[in-house]
């Protein structure tokens, strides 16, 4: 069962149709198949594979020497084939309610969705971020705790490879034994930065990202992923010593022929694909849940965006992993026995609380770094080190102004040069040229550091999307109208980063460039950090939420999500790898219930 067309989708009959490829659909397919379900995974982007990626192209070949462009947000090379923040045809609309503000929205159109050029920053939610509601008042407890999940996170890391240390810090989970891969070295400037923090009493501790630094352990994990399960094991075995570790040289961003870092169509859908038990239509773009008369759902209705013909698929169980709002906007305009408000929205829940991360940066040059030697400091193209949130006990205390807190990611560091790496010197050098000039970019170059403030964003009754009465995509589908509005919660959080900030540059000698800033100037646009989640938020209640701690609809029994629509809260830690291990959660309880019969 491998890549199929349109026509043979709607001629089966599978277990369970999954809806996107990304980190929460790679997962649940992954999850299901391993089992022995059967699944149709209905992907809207066209088919990738990571053998596409401009791993060794450096940026002075490309054209405009790789700069971003409209079409290329992040670069020539990115791996994104398809998508971006405007995708052609596809609008979203930002509301004008008073007070609302803007929203950004990234969406691939591709297999393996966004996995395939994130940062890769791989942070487990703490026992904190579970029930934040019962710490501090505010925002929703999680219908489930960090007991419940662990398992999962545990597992996660070990198929996927994640490197990272134990550090024992509060609300900062340690892994077990035998599931995180050896942290790179930290780089110059991430030991400065560490040096200072510590001055500053906070600590700078390994980063936790999905690059094999080493080869995963093949003989051991299988058998702990998979139980009893000795095919599952075999399967997984074997694909993980297709992976190669990282050498150190190339940008995550452009993907990864050798399968070193974390993506869905490089990890999770290969041993799926061999399973046999996986078919993947891509170009097929879901448009609603279908439903029986019954009351269950029967699959779903899709374009065919080859042709642009409306075709049905069908399955006994459906799961939407079409990444958070994409999973809302399907549930919206899924209209059983003509209903306006959407499919399982008894509760009106349906596309409220709206988070992203909250995010603020600040940069520095830092006289210390100038002049280093010539050394290659790409590393595993990301974090080494990062800054969890060290506040609790000020917060306890009453001594700061906003709930919650950010961790702080960093970067400097002699990297590959791009067409803009020696702009806007003129602060430093008062306008050098010819000779002088090269000089000084041999002197500069490397001599800066960037931190950026990733923090958690409390859900309020202002930040929700709905379907825009009138437009529709190209495909005929309502789109998505969003309103946007940060809390005080919020923009203090960020106030705080920039001080934060302000302060560890200073401390290291360096000077901060451009300005600090403050108040709505200091937070980054709502979306822009492209940590969207919720929506179809979990709870204990059908009055209050949309889907059950299984993350299945209270009123559809048949009906599940498996991407970030049902978070209740966001965390600071990035979402991804709890995405994944909610997924494979998600997944278990699924085979559990086909088993019994139940689905
Ligand atoms: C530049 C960048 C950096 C990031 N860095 C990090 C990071 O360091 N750490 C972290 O935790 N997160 C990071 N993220 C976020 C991360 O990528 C997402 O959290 C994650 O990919 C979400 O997984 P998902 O499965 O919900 O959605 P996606 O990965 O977006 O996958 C959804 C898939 O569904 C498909 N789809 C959408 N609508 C439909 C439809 N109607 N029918 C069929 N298919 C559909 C899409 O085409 C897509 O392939 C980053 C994102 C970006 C863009
Ligand atoms: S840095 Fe390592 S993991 Fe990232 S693309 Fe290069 S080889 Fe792959």
């Amino acid at each position: 069962m491998p890549f199929i067309d349109a026509k043979t989708a709607t001629h089966k009959h599978y277990d369970v149709i999954v809806v996107g490829s990304g980190a929460g659909g790679g997962q649940i397919a992954y999850t299901l198949t391993m089992e022995g379900v059967r699944v149709l995974m209905l992907e809207a982007g066209r088919k990738y594979n990571a053998t596409e990626a401009a791993m060794f192209q450096t940026p002075d070949v490309a054209p405009l020497r790789g700069e971003s462009t409209p079409d290329k947000n992040f670069g020539f090379y990115d791996a994104t084939v398809d998508g971006g923040w405007q995708v052609p045809g596809e609008p979203y609309i930002v509301g004008t309610d008073p007070g609302d503000t803007n929203f950004s929205w990234w969406r691939s159109r591709m297999l393996g969705g966004r996995t395939n050029h994130w940062g890769r920053i791989s942070l487990r939610n703490g026992i904190y971020d579970f029930k934040p509601h019962s710490r501090d008042g505010l925002g929703i407890d999680w219908p489930i705790s960090y007991e419940d999940m662990a398992p999962y996170y545990d597992k996660v890391e070990m198929l996927v490879g994640i490197y990272g240390a134990n550090d024992g810090l509060e609300n900062t989970p340690n892994s077990p034994e035998g599931c995180l891969l050896t942290p790179p070295k930290p780089i110059v400037s991430d030991l400065l930065v560490q040096k200072h923090t510590a001055r500053l009493g906070f600590p700078t501790i390994a980063g936790h990202r999905a690059v094999l630094t080493e080869a995963l352990d093949w003989k051991r994990s299988p058998a702990k992923l998979h139980p009893g399960n000795v095919t599952a094991q075999k399967i997984i075995a074997r694909d993980m010593q297709r992976r190669a570790p990282c050498f150190w040289a190339t940008p995550c961003g452009n993907g990864c022929a050798i399968r070193a870092n974390y993506q869905s169509t490089t990890v999770h859908l290969p041993p799926a694909l061999d399973t046999g038990k996986l078919d993947i239509l891509t170009d097929a773009m879901v448009a609603e849940v279908r439903m029986h008369k019954s009351g269950l759902a029967s699959g779903v209705r899709f374009v065919d965006r080859k042709t642009g013909k409306s075709m049905e698929a069908h399955a006994r169980t459906v799961v939407l992993a079409a990444s958070a709002f994409e999973t809302v906007r399907i549930l919206l305009n899924s209209h059983p026995n003509g209903s306006r408000e959407g499919l399982a929205n008894s509760s009106g829940k349906l596309g409220r609380y709206l988070m992203d991360t909250v995010g603020s940066a600040l940069g520095g040059q830092i006289p210390l770094l100038e002049n280093l030697p010539p050394h290659n400091e790409e590393g595993a193209s990301g974090g080494h080190m990062y800054v969890p949130w060290w506040g609790y006990k000020d917060q306890a205390a009453g001594k700061l102004d906003f709930p919650r807190g950010y961790h702080i990611e960093f970067g400097g560091g002699r990297r590959m040069p791009g067409f803009d790496s020696m702009e806007g010197l003129e602060w430093l050098t008062g306008g050098s040229y010819g000779a002088k000039l090269k000089e000084d970019a041999r002197r500069y170059y490397g001599s800066f550091v960037y931190f950026s403030g990733r923090g958690e964003m409390i859900p309020n009754e202002k930040s929700y999307c709905e379907i825009d009465p009138t437009v529709k995509d190209k495909w005929g589908i309502p789109v998505l109208r969003f309103h946007w509005q940060w809390s005080d919660h919020e923009t203090r959080q960020a106030e705080h980063m920039q001080k934060t900030f302000a302060d560890i540059i200073e401390s290291m000698g360096g000077r901060v460039r451009p300005r600090q800033r403050a108040g709505g100037n200091a937070i980054s646009d709502g979306g822009s950090i492209i940590h969207e989640i919720g929506g179809a938020v979990m709870g204990d209640d059908p009055h209050t939420s949309v889907v059950n701690k299984w993350c299945q609809t209270w009123e559809v029994n048949n009906l599940f999500l498996a991407d970030g629509a049902p978070f209740p809260s966001n965390a600071d830690k990035n979402p991804t790898l709890t995405i994944m291990a909610n997924a494979w959660r998600v997944g278990d309880h699924i085979v559990d219930r086909m088993r019994k019969k139940e689905l």
